[in-house]
């Protein structure tokens, strides 16, 4: 039995981190995975990246994790999105510097690959969020999955080209995840996977979003967890965070 739980996205929501956390040691996995982003946006960036630590959680780097060692990125942000790092910064140390410093870009595990956003830079668009974008991607990995977050979108592209070659969109199909239905892997397709976000969906349903792999059963889950969206949302507001980062988590937007 290989069962492995995809998280991402967690986005400094210690609320929605321990409540997956709970939902996964539940079901019993053999590994957890994060596909980055564990800090931006949320009140507890320290809290969030210390349990990844603890909980020895192999994380790629995510644009936010990686805004608070890099001025580059940062100065890609939006206005909330850089107060929010300003904020992240000032919560961090030595400590939790190295740590983001250390997590690669991308990641290679076994016929699967892991990256934040996409393994094609400069496509226009690392947000694979369509057919088109995706088909960009296919182009920059040969396993059988892609396993990224980035859009806070649990989805599935699937596609029956294979190779580096370039992928026509209109051979790339696309699945978003609802809770609970299990999504079978058809061995002659590769796919490109998105767990969703633990702390800040964005598809219109505020629990927090992971997925699981059955290597065995070919199959990948997505599941949904209610937690306190109330006390993180104090949180937001307690740290003098922007209105919006704690009224978007109400409404999964
Ligand atoms: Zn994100």
């Amino acid at each position: 039995m290989a069962r492995f739980a995809f998280i991402s996205d967690i986005h400094g929501n210690l609320q929605a981190f321990e409540a997956v956390l709970d939902a996964i040691d539940r079901r019993g996995v053999d590994g957890i995975l994060c596909l980055g982003d564990v800090v931006g946006y949320g009140p507890n960036p320290a809290e969030c990246l210390d349990l990844v630590a603890e909980r020895r959680i192999f994380t790629v780097q995510g644009n936010h994790d990686l805004s608070v060692i890099d001025n580059v990125e940062a100065h890609r942000f939006t206005p909330t999105a850089r107060l929010s790092m300003e904020f992240t910064r000032d919560r961090l140390d030595d400590r939790h510097r190295e740590q983001i410093a250390a997590m690669p870009k991308i990641a290679d595990l076994d016929d699967a690959t892991m990256c934040h956003a996409s393994p094609i830079e400069d496509a226009g668009s690392d947000y694979i969020h369509d057919q088109r974008i995706a088909a960009l991607a296919y182009g920059g990995f040969t396993n059988h999955c892609l396993f990224v977050g980035h859009t806070h979108i649990p989805v599935a592209f699937g596609t029956p080209e294979v190779g580096y070659a370039p992928v026509e969109p209109r051979h790339v199909r696309v699945a978003f995840l609802p809770h609970n239905l299990p999504m079978r892997l058809d061995p002659h397709y590769r796919y490109i996977i998105n767990p969703g976000s633990v702390g800040q969906p964005r598809d219109g349903n505020p629990d927090a979003s992971f997925g699981i792999l059955d290597v065995e059963q070919r199959t990948f889950t997505v599941h949904r967890v209610p937690y306190a969206v109330e006390q993180t949302q104090q949180a937001i507001l307690q740290a003098g965070l922007p209105n919006f980062l704690a009224h978007r988590l109400r409404l999964g937007a």
